[in-house]
Order: C-alpha cells, then sequence, then structure tokens
C-alpha cells in the first residue's frame, strides 16, 4: 500500500539510527512519507531534487518505440495532458499519505470534485449530500449535474438515518466533507462507510479541512477521498491543485477522464506541490496547535457568543472527533455577541497578523466574514438556511506564533469593543 520507494541501501543505511520508539519501515510515518514518499532514490542529473520537465510532449526513438509503448502499455510519458513526471512523483506521495492505492491530481480541488462526478455518474443517477458543504460543489451538483440528468438530494449534516432513508435503487454516491466548512461538523466515517457498504453504494469524503495527517476515511471504509490541495497540503497559499484518493481500480475511469478534461497541473506547480509536502507534518502540527489555542482563547473572550472547533467540549462531535481524529486543524469559525454585521467586519478590519482572503490551509494565516466573503449575493433567507450569520467569522490559523495569533486576536477585540 504505502510504499515509500525507498531502494535497500536506505533500509540498510536508516536501522543504525536507534530511536526511542523504534520506527517501522514497512510503514513509514507522515513526515517520512512527506518527504521521500513517491520519489526515486537516484534522480536524473544526481540530483537530490526531482526536476522539472518543461515538456508539453514526449518523444519516441522510432516508430516501433510508439507501437510498443500501445502495445505493451509502457509507463512513459506521452503527452502533457495525460501526465508528467513530476506530477507522477506528487501522486504517489498524495497516495502513500493517504494510505490509498492510487491519486489522481487536478489543477484544482474543483476540478477534482467535477471530474470524479463527471467519471462515475450517469443520466438517471442520483448523488446524496450532506448539506453543510462547499458552496461551489453544491452549485455543480444542483445546476450543473441536474442539466445531465443527475438528481441531487440534500440532508442534513450528520442525519445518517435521513441519509440511509433517501437511498433509492438509484443512488451512485453518498458525498459528504468532514469536517464541514465553515461549521467543522465531524461526519461518523464508520457509519457513513457502513451506510453505503449496506446499499452497495460509493461513498466520497472531501476530508480537505482535516488532512491525512489529521484524518484517514480509507482505512474507515470510505471509497473515495478527495482534498481541495490548494489548501492545507500543498500549504503555502502559492498553489491550484486537487486530487482524488482511491483504488486503483476505481481510479482508472476517473484518470482516463481527466486526460480528456485536460484539468492537469503543469510541472512547475507539481514541483511546488511536492515541496510544499516536505514540511507537512511539521505544519499541521502547527496549525492543529494553533487551532485550538486560538479557539480556547475565543470560547473564554466575553465577546464571544459561540466558538466552532472540534477540539473544543462543547463542540457538538467533540467526542466522534477526539475518536477519530489525530488534530483539528487551522480553522476557528466563531459568533461576536450582540454584533450586526458592520461589528463584526470592524473586528475582522482590525487584526494584524491574518489577512482578509477566502481560503485556508497555507502558512499565512486568513481571516473572513463569511456573509461577505462567500455568501453576499445570496438572500438573508438562503444564508439562513446555509447556517450563514451576519456575526460569523471565519479565522484559518497559518503556522505563526500561537502567543501572536492570541495578542493580535485580543487586542482587535477589545479596540473594536
Ligand atoms: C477550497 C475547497 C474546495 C475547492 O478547492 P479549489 O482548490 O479551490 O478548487 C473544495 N472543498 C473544500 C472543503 C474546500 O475548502
Amino acid at each position: 500500500m504505502s510504499t515509500i520507494h525507498m531502494d535497500k541501501r536506505h533500509d540498510e543505511s536508516s536501522s543504525s539510527a536507534t530511536p526511542a520508539k523504534p520506527g517501522n519501515l514497512q510503514s513509514p510515518q507522515v513526515s517520512t512519507l512527506s518527504v521521500h514518499g513517491g520519489e526515486s532514490r537516484q534522480k536524473p542529473g544526481d540530483s537530490i531534487t526531482d526536476p522539472i520537465f518543461c515538456a508539453s510532449t514526449y518523444t519516441f526513438e522510432n516508430t516501433q518505440a510508439v507501437i510498443n509503448f500501445i502495445e505493451e502499455d509502457q509507463p512513459r510519458e506521452e503527452y502533457g495532458r495525460y501526465g508528467n513526471p513530476g506530477e507522477r512523483v506528487a501522486e504517489r506521495k498524495l497516495a502513500a499519505l493517504e494510505g490509498g492505492e492510487m491519486a489522481v491530481l487536478y489543477s484544482s480541488g474543483m476540478a477534482a470534485i467535477v471530474g470524479l462526478l463527471m467519471a462515475k455518474l450517469n443520466a438517471g443517477d442520483e448523488v446524496i449530500f450532506f448539506d453543510e458543504c462547499y458552496h461551489r460543489s453544491r452549485e455543480f451538483c444542483s445546476k450543473h449535474l441536474a442539466r445531465f440528468g443527475v438528481k441531487t438530494l440534500q440532508v442534513k449534516a450528520c442525519d445518517y438515518d435521513a441519509m440511509e432513508a433517501a437511498i433509492t435503487p438509484n443512488t451512485k454516491m453518498l458525498i459528504s466533507e468532514s469536517p464541514t466548512n465553515p461549521h467543522l461538523s465531524i461526519v461518523d466515517l464508520d457509519r457513513f462507510a457502513q451506510i453505503g457498504c449496506d446499499h452497495g453504494v460509493d461513498t466520497l469524503i472531501d476530508a480537505t479541512l482535516a488532512t491525512p495527517y489529521n484524518l484517514r476515511p480509507l482505512a474507515a471504509g470510505v471509497d473515495y477521498v478527495l482534498h481541495s490541495v490548494t489548501k492545507y497540503l500543498a500549504g503555502h497559499n502559492d498553489l491550484l491543485a486537487g486530487v482524488v484518493v482511491g483504488s486503483k481500480e476505481k481510479l482508472e475511469p476517473v484518470r482516463k477522464l481527466r486526460g480528456i478534461m485536460g484539468a492537469v497541473n503543469s510541472p512547475q506547480n507539481c514541483y511546488l506541490l511536492s515541496r510544499g509536502l516536505k514540511t507537512f507534518e511539521l505544519r499541521m502540527q502547527r496549525h492543529n496547535e494553533n487551532g485550538q489555542r486560538v479557539a480556547e482563547f475565543l470560547e473564554a473572550h466575553p465577546r464571544i457568543e459561540k466558538v466552532y472547533y472540534p477540539g473544543l467540549e462543547s463542540h457538538e462531535y467533540f467526542e466522534v472527533a477526539r475518536r477519530t481524529m489525530r488534530g483539528f486543524g487551522g480553522l476557528v469559525t466563531f459568533l461576536v455577541k450582540d454584533a450586526d454585521w458592520r461589528a463584526t467586519a470592524n473586528i475582522v478590519d482590525a487584526v494584524k497578523i491574518p489577512r482578509i482572503a477566502p481560503s485556508l490551509g497555507g502558512v499565512e494565516s486568513l481571516i473572513e466574514q463569511p456573509l461577505v466573503m462567500s455568501y453576499y449575493q445570496c438572500t438573508p433567507e438562503e444564508r439562513l438556511a446555509y447556517g450563514i450569520p451576519d456575526n460569523m467569522i471565519r479565522l484559518a490559523c497559518g503556522i505563526e506564533n500561537p502567543d501572536d495569533l492570541v495578542a493580535d486576536l485580543a487586542q482587535a477585540l477589545d479596540r473594536t469593543a
């Protein structure tokens, strides 16, 4: 499964190290996988890093080489829309981190969702969503899949009975995020996967907010894990990418359609991603620490009405989160007491470290008021239905120093009181 492309020499040379808790090279851990996973030990040009091959196409020595490639299905490059060497490295790294057989990388998280659903659904099929979800995923299903005769049903997040009751013979996929955005509800993946299994329906978890560091949906029996790689996995707010991880059998047709859709990453983008992934575990540890610290600070603050963070005992899904997750990430959503939209905006404008922007998961902290950033064009009724009140703020903690983040929030809340 999560083989790490280490050759024999590596195994021998590293056996001299005696860590306090002996590692098992048959199942290397997160940082070892994120640094070395998916890479050849000896690379072109004897470079320690994977080179960027700036090529749109790849050459064949002669006609027979083309024929051999086709007839023998040889593992080599052909044309840039079908992949590039750097992309294969990034895909193997991501598959190893997620503990999956295969990863298919896309040019954005949305391209991954669209690519997977277009590959798997036919006219007449139905999909069922938990209703707390990324608004563009919802829009793609309800507005666009509908045009191709695919029916989308939404049930309340984490209402497993409602999801099961909504299944019909036409149901092809159950979809959820976990944690959800921005309410950070946590899906009980064992239950979710079991419903899919009992009814012979595929299950998909968008685990962008959790990452494979905090959550392992495939191990719980979920069929597909999807990430907006743009967020924590790439981690530096400098690129867009998306990925679907699962079994080879289920993902082969998905990869084929990607080659037709053309939603692929440039060799440069793939290099940036693999580079960003090297520090994945270190970054996640700090995101988890910062999220917890900031959530605890806000919960104790007199100006705060409510904090949504799975690592707080007050969180609706704290027990599920504690049982199934290693940490709870950097995203903290909170409501300001007795504040209208303007008073809430004043706090967003008063912080000095986080920058005002959509997105999350990068080294820089980002802050936004969902009403303004993502739901400005919705009616008040729609916002109510989506659970987006005027006094909601979403803070995506980066990897800055936790004391500084807390001090910054303290001064912003004091200054605007
Ligand atoms: C950002 C995000 C997406 C979309 O990903 P892009 O890379 O922006 O296309 C999908 N799902 C979740 C949970 C996200 O946060």
